[in-house]
């Protein structure tokens, strides 16, 4: 007979002054909670709160060493999970810029650490399609290092120091393919992005004449699609972090495809500009600047939701694409949508 969750608050003690807050662990298979919750229990592990969710068991535990051993002992047993990162350890990501593209990244790093940070990682920004470098450089720092925001130089060059904006979409996990959480983070059986079998998607031999298959959903196309059924529809994105007042600024947006909850592993994608249209930027952009999800001015954001995810759904099509004529295919399919869409907002 399974037994129920065991509840094991803290005896004996007053509720502690303050804790840091522990993520919650999603066990993903809601069948082996009974398994998990004695596991737990034997191991004097204590949780606050254990509750059904759409993902599976969402466990609360009580702080961060409970929460250490409980995932600890999840993987031991080989218990599919994901989780978060602990608030303490994650990484500070910032934008520098304008960084010249002349300047090398390992020129950037080694000036960084001449100014006492430790970098983990310093990426030179590019456009998502054309890959062309921009003036942007992506800065990862330890946790401790908020000192960041008071950075005046880079190679003695003045730069701004801006927090990443957020795209509105919800984080993909690449190794589980849901969603809400990062693979750093994820313990769930891996399963393709683009078979949807249960294999990590590096190696699958998928040949590109077997049509996609969708992990979530079960559609022929690929997990990470915008378009799917299953992918959450975004937020409204973060707004910019001034007025943009200049052409080079219009270039320089910078927008990473994260991650609501979980940023560390967000990935950089630029602003894409694919088919240049006669205003300079590209058709995407230009739809981009038109909406009102990326714009800190909108007052009827729900208006758009439509076109926007219309629009990114053909943006990472047309990233996705193999050849022009993939291209053009991705671009024919968006119309009939379009037109539908600006229909409806009449
Ligand atoms: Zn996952
Ligand atoms: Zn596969
Ligand atoms: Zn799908």
């Amino acid at each position: 007979m399974p037994q129920s969750p065991q509840r094991q608050p803290q005896a004996g003690a007053p509720e502690p002054v303050k804790r840091p807050r522990t993520p919650p662990v999603i066990i993903r298979d809601s069948g082996r909670w009974t398994e998990v919750s004695k596991l737990l229990s034997n191991s004097r592990i204590q949780f606050t709160k254990a509750k059904q969710c759409a993902e599976g068991i969402r466990v609360t535990l009580s702080g961060v060493d409970h929460f250490r051993a409980a995932t600890r002992l999840l993987e031991k047993h080989r218990v599919p999970f994901h989780t978060f990162t602990l608030e303490s350890e994650k990484s500070i990501r910032v934008v520098l810029k304008p960084v010249p593209r002349e300047i090398s990244v390992e020129e950037i790093t080694e000036d960084l650490q001449a100014q006492g940070f430790h970098p983990i990682a310093v990426h030179r920004m590019r456009r998502l399609i054309s890959k062309k470098e921009l003036p942007l450089v992506l800065v990862e720092l330890p946790p401790s290092e908020k000192k960041i925001f008071d950075l005046k130089t880079v190679c003695y060059l003045t730069v701004n120091v801006e927090k990443p904006r957020r795209s509105g979409w919800v984080s993909q996990c690449h190794n589980c393919q849901w969603f809400h959480h990062s693979q750093r983070n994820c313990r769930a059986a891996p399963r393709c992005v683009k078979c949807g079998k249960d294999h990590p998607s590096q190696s699958c031999e998928k040949t590109k004449e077997t049509p996609a298959n969708c992990a979530n959903c079960g559609g022929d196309h690929t997990a990470s699609y915008r378009g799917c059924c299953k992918f959450p529809r975004p937020k409204t994105a973060s707004p910019r972090p001034r007025p943009q007042k200049s052409k080079t600024n219009s270039e320089t947006t910078h927008k990473v495809d994260s991650v609501r909850t979980e940023n560390e592993t967000a990935t950089t994608k630029i602003a894409p500009n694919s088919t240049a249209n006669k205003a300079g930027k590209s058709f995407a952009q230009a739809a981009t600047s038109a909406n009102p999800a990326s714009s800190a001015t909108s007052a009827s954001t729900g208006k758009f939701d439509g076109l926007n995810a219309a629009l990114n759904e053909t943006v990472t099509a047309l990233g996705t694409a193999k050849n022009g004529l993939e291209a053009v295919q991705h671009f024919v399919n968006f119309i009939p949508k379009l037109i539908m869409i600006l229909h409806s907002l009449r």
